[in-house]
């Protein structure tokens, strides 16, 4: 008989491991079990009757390096290549980024002219910052703070300004608390190469061909075409959710069983060395678990001899974010652009705002002149800005999008569609020394011989491209490379 693998948690992580399960010749019997009443996390849309789309959660995937090959590689055998909206290298959402300081919108600078001379926001060039770059010694400690790392190699200003800021914009988290080595992997280990982050970036540019990231993934059409146009990110015609729903369509296709409104209460080993899972009404049993549920979920979930196993994964964070989606008709943005990003030093509460109908103004619908943003509030700062994230009031985080597109953008109008949603736990956060609490979960794992993969946001990249990646490589571990 076939072997049995439980894959628990229908996000994309655990979407994607279901579909290389069964890519291979002989695959084994899968299920997948969702707490919730719908597949995809926090891929999450809203489309409006008239055409237009609201994204709740991820807006944008990048196509770079092996894991943005391996997607759109994976996008085009669902038959999706023709839903995929590009954003190429000219378009102004792809060259034009802003942030937001002192009351004013600055773009992040880029071109010769911006190194040469100052631009505000930051008071000297950033020459100067590249120089200090390529002079300082290479750090010695294992693992460093972001800002700790930034502001050594680059000082102070485009620590507390671009970095912060940019640590807020992907993980709505404290580049103060964040570690470096865990959340950007590749600057850590350019300077522990080659002692100079910039120099470390370009000569493992060149060794790759010019490729942004390690690696080349899987060729398709969409990625050659994402190369040769030099697109910046993608989206679906009908939203991110159409991934999940694509994938879930798939998957029923191949005889996987997906079951909603199946939370896993309790994972146990049997005698014969089989999973046992406990659910709300009844319990199943699995040779193989893949658990694609935030770390502090499934620690819920393991039994008293994994108790250090659940301790570990206790100790990775996770922090809460309002997503405030805005239209407005008949208003026109000051600059145009992706969107802008506002350090912690200018307003905690507020992370960024984006500009969505720039980069995806195909989301409109039937009304292609409105003007669609998305206000980002809370992250780290969400307790101390709004409370609790499970009782904040949806009016208090509305009120306060709209006072900062009207400081910000000075928009005055009030839109004519708003969505409010908080998201509990949704950025799993990779504080200082997480590389040790995740070798420390593997070797729990090797050492008690159990056989449970973990995947997903909470331990080795939060991006939609590390979810689906993280998923592949378990399935390659577990059954050897897939086709
Ligand atoms: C607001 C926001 C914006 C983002 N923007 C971007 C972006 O633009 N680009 C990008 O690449 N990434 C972005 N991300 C990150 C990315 O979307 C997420 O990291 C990714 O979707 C996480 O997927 P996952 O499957 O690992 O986890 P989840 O989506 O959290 O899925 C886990 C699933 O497990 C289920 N579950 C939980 N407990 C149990 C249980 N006990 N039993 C059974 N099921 C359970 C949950 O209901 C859920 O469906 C964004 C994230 C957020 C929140």
């Amino acid at each position: 008989m076939a072997p049995s693998v439980a894959v628990v948690g229908g996000g994309i992580s655990g979407l994607a491991a279901c579909y290389h399960l069964t890519r291979g010749p002989h695959p084994p019997k899968v299920l997948l079990l969702e707490a919730s009443a719908r597949l995809g996390g926090w891929l999450q849309s809203t489309r409006a009757a008239d055409g237009a789309v609201f994204e709740h959660g991820p807006r944008g995937i990048r196509p770079g390096g092996t894991a943005g090959a391996d997607t759109l590689h994976m996008v085009s055998e669902l038959g999706l290549a023709g839903a995929v909206l590009p954003v190429p290298g000219d378009h102004p959402a792809s060259r034009n980024r802003f942030l937001y300081v002192a009351g004013a919108l600055h773009k992040l600078p880029s071109g010769l002219g911006a190194l040469l001379r100052p631009v505000p926001p930051f008071s000297r060039a950033l020459l100067w910052s590249g120089l200090r770059d390529l002079l300082a010694p290479a750090g010695t400690e294992p693992d460093e703070s972001i800002h700790a790392f930034a502001r050594r190699r680059f000082g102070r200003e485009v620590a507390d300004i671009a970095v912060d800021s940019v640590c807020r914009g992907v993980f709505a988290g404290d580049c103060r608390a964040l570690s470096v080595r865990s959340c950007f992997p590749l600057l850590f280990q350019a300077e522990r190469s080659r002692r100079s982050v910039l120099l470390g970036l370009a000569l493992g540019s060149a060794e790759r061909g010019g490729g942004d990231t390690h690696g080349s993934g899987a060729e398709s059409g969409l990625s050659r075409r994402a190369r040769a146009e030099r697109w910046s990110q993608w989206s679906l015609r009908g939203g991110m959710e159409t991934l999940p729903e694509a994938l879930a369509e798939f998957l029923r296709e191949r005889g996987v069983e997906l079951r909603c409104h199946q939370r896993l209460r309790r994972l146990s080993r049997r005698h014969d060395g089989r999973w046992e899972l406990t659910l709300a009404d009844g319990t199943v049993t699995a040779d193989h678990v893949v658990s694609a549920v935030p770390a502090a979920a499934l620690a819920e979930a393991l039994p008293a001899e994994a108790a250090a196993l659940a301790q570990e994964l206790r100790r990775i964070p996770a922090v809460s974010v309002a997503v405030v989606n805005l239209q407005y008709e008949g208003v026109a943005l000051p600059v145009t652009g992706f969107g802008h990003l506002v350090p912690s030093s200018e307003d905690g509460s507020l992370l960024g705002i984006v500009y969505d109908s720039v980069a995806f103004p195909e989301h409109n619908g039937a009304a292609t002149a409105s003007l669609r943003l998305t206000v980002m509030l809370g992250g780290a700062w969400f307790e101390q800005s709004f409370g609790d994230p499970a009782t904040a009031a949806p009016e208090l985080l509305l009120h306060r999008a709209q006072a900062a597109v009207r400081e910000q953008l000075g928009l005055e109008p009030a839109p004519t569609r708003s969505i409010v949603r908080v998201h509990q736990a949704c950025i799993p956060q990779y504080t200082l020394g997480h590389w040790q609490r995740t070798e420390r979960i593997g070797r729990f794992l090797a050492e008690h011989r159990l056989p449970l993969s973990l995947i997903g946001a909470s331990y080795s990249g939060v991006s939609v491209n590390d979810c689906i990646a993280s998923a592949k490589a378990a399935v390659e571990r577990l059954l050897g490379p897939q086709h």
